[in-house]
């Protein structure tokens, strides 16, 4: 009986160890209908890392045995995430490449006695399956015809001489078995539909249960790792190489993974692209793989995510404040440090000359001199963040007020606050300061970020947009009725994304491109206008990336031109966890 025996025909495990040579082959097969998402990262890291633990390969194999839901976008969008993340393929592979092996084995099914050809509706399908009320199943009128039937029937079928759902290949499996999966599941459909790769080739397109397992046999995989809720579909994986008699790769299931606030199911996706939340599948907000990696999100911190956590079965909803951990700790390693303040107020050295010029070595990264520094200009007139500054002063509060000082990062004196000049609405015009460089100083207790305004040392840099994300979603578990009974749709933060415009950074974000340009990886990138690598940390504010909607030529970086650049950047984390969370 198929599935009990452990190998039924003899020479099949010698066969399989002569093309593996004994060592591990896994894959990853991804349906190409869709980007990659947090949980794709888990399977990507179980499947490759366990290949190369053990001086083994992995395939990326593309199940693209729905031709109405692939495209050749996620096609491309998927092997570019893979090797983001630091993986390259052994082989890249496509279910569709063994269409006909399949049909092959299909007929063999057939012919072996184990494959019959059925016209049930999908109704009377349920209803032999022993329907809602789990009542007793019975064999249809199909499942005994003669294989001969069964054999032409199938010819028909892959002629395009049936409708679709008029005719389908079953498995005979177990109707008395206590598992569902074993109830005769289909095994070839009609679809009239042009496959991405094979075109109009075939109207006949096998299911996932009949091609994932046989795709598994022909690629020689020794481990089938999937997700648990594949469990159940062990036994009839099994079952299916034993009834074509190939060699049968061990499946072993690990636990699905996602993470709070947020929602990875592509459908649940589209629809609120459909309903304008979001403008697409790579919105920083997302927690597709893309969106993470526009957002400006290191793949090393994606990685040291999912080995944090590990491989068990359980699966788990992760608060995402220990992705973000793992975000800030990787930026903290690689991201210099500059000064913005993205919303400025003007301040005024009223005892320094007009054209007062000196220049402030900053490093960018305190403590790091691996890191390098940088100069930036000092003069008269400065740039503060508004949020520095206070009218109403308190005995509590360390930063600028009238009549208070404050330090300025890397300069030596501190300065203070003399008078605050009014618009005629009442706003604040610019504060009138001094720079106390004379006489004894105490120490200040907090040290802000200035930029100063020196338009001849292309001081400051102009961000065209500031772009804030907070979680899309309000609720841990957006799906849970529970906790939010109207659905997903109504938990959606509307203010999620919040731009800010007119903010400023010092000279040192020009010298951090620089560099980068300065660089083979850098300078190529930088051709195909992709500025994905550009991250820097904003001293007091959090960790920030350049928007992939910046425009930023390889002329504006040569000749410091950043008049003609427009620079869109993204908060990628804040400094440090929010305790609110
Ligand atoms: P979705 O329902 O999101 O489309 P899927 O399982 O259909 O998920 P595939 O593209 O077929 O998505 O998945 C490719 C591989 O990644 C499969 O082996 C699948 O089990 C695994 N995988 C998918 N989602 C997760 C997840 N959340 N956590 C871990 N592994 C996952
Ligand atoms: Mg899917
Ligand atoms: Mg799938």
């Amino acid at each position: 009986k198929p599935g009990e025996n452990p190998q039924i025909r003899p020479g099949l495990v010698e066969e399989h160890l002569c093309a593996t040579k004994g060592r591990v082959i896994t894959r990853f097969p991804p349906e190409p209908n869709g980007y990659l998402h947090i949980g794709h990262a888990k399977a990507i890291n179980v499947n490759f890392g366990y290949a190369r633990t053990h001086g083994g390969t992995c395939n990326l194999r593309y199940d693209d045995t729905n031709p109405e839901a692939e495209e050749q976008e996620y096609v491309d969008s998927i092997l570019d995430t893979v090797r983001w993340l630091g993986f390259e393929p052994d082989k890249i592979l496509y279910s569709s490449d063994y269409f006909q092996e399949l049909y092959e084995l299909a007929v063999k099914l057939i012919e072996n006695g184990l494959g019959y050809i059925c016209h049930c509706t999908k109704e009377e399908m349920n209803k032999s399956r022993g329907g809602e009320e789990r009542g007793p199943r019975v064999a249809c009128k199909h499942r005994d015809r003669p294989i001969s039937e069964s054999l032409a029937e199938f010819q028909k079928m892959k002629e395009g001489r049936y409708a679709p759902q008029a005719a389908i290949l079953r498995m005979k499996m177990d109707l008395e078995d206590g598992n569902p999966q074993m109830w005769d599941p289909i095994a070839y459909r009609i679809i009239f539909s042009t496959h991405h790769r094979t075109g109009d080739t075939w109207c006949i397109y096998p299911t996932y249960d009949f091609a994932h397992c046989l795709c598994d046999s022909i690629e020689n995989i020794t481990h089938s790792l999937c997700t648990t809720e594949f469990i159940l579909a062990r036994q009839a994986y099994y079952w299916l190489c034993d009834a074509v008699d190939v060699y049968k790769p061990v499946q072993w299931e690990y636990g699905r993974l996602s993470v709070t606030n947020t929602i990875l199911s592509k459908r649940k996706l589209l629809k609120i692209r459909d309903m304008g939340f979001i403008n697409s599948l790579d919105d920083p907000r997302l927690y597709t793989l893309p969106a993470l990696r526009r957002r400006g999100v290191p793949p090393q911190a994606i990685n040291a995510f999912v080995r944090e956590l590990g491989v068990t079965t359980a699966t788990t909803t992760i608060n995402v404040v220990r992705l973000e951990n793992h975000i800030r700790d990787c930026l903290n390693e690689i991201a210099p440090r500059v000064m913005a303040v993205v919303n400025p107020i003007k301040v005024v050295l009223e005892n320094l000359p007009e054209d007062y010029f000196e220049e402030i070595e900053l490093p960018f990264k305190p403590r790091d001199p691996s890191f390098g520094t940088h100069k930036v200009p000092f003069t008269r007139v400065l740039y503060i963040d508004a949020s520095d500054f206070r009218e109403i002063d308190s005995p509590d509060y360390f930063r600028l007020a009238p009549n208070k000082s404050v330090g300025l990062q890397n300069v030596p004196c501190p300065i203070v606050c003399t008078e605050v000049r009014k618009n005629a609405d009442g706003s604040i015009a610019e504060l009138v300061c001094r720079y106390q460089n004379v006489g004894k100083q105490s120490k200040p207790k907090t040290y802000i970020q200035w930029i100063a305004d020196c338009p001849k040392a292309g001081s400051p840099v102009r961000l065209n947009e500031v772009r804030i994300y907070d979680p899309l979603f309000r609720h841990p578990d957006p799906c849970d009725k529970a906790t939010v009974p109207d659905g997903y749709i109504s938990d959606i933060n509307e203010d999620s994304l919040k731009i800010a415009k007119g903010a400023l950074v010092e000279t040192g974000l020009w010298d951090v491109i620089k560099r980068y340009a300065a660089t083979d990886a850098g300078k190529e990138e930088l051709s195909k206008h992709n500025v994905e690598n550009i991250r820097v940390q904003f001293m007091r504010i959090g960790y920030f990336a350049l928007d992939k909607d910046t425009v930023l030529s390889l002329a504006d970086i040569e000749n410091n031109n950043t008049g003609s650049a427009n620079l869109v950047i993204n908060r990628i984390v804040t400094l440090k966890e929010d305790s609110k969370k």
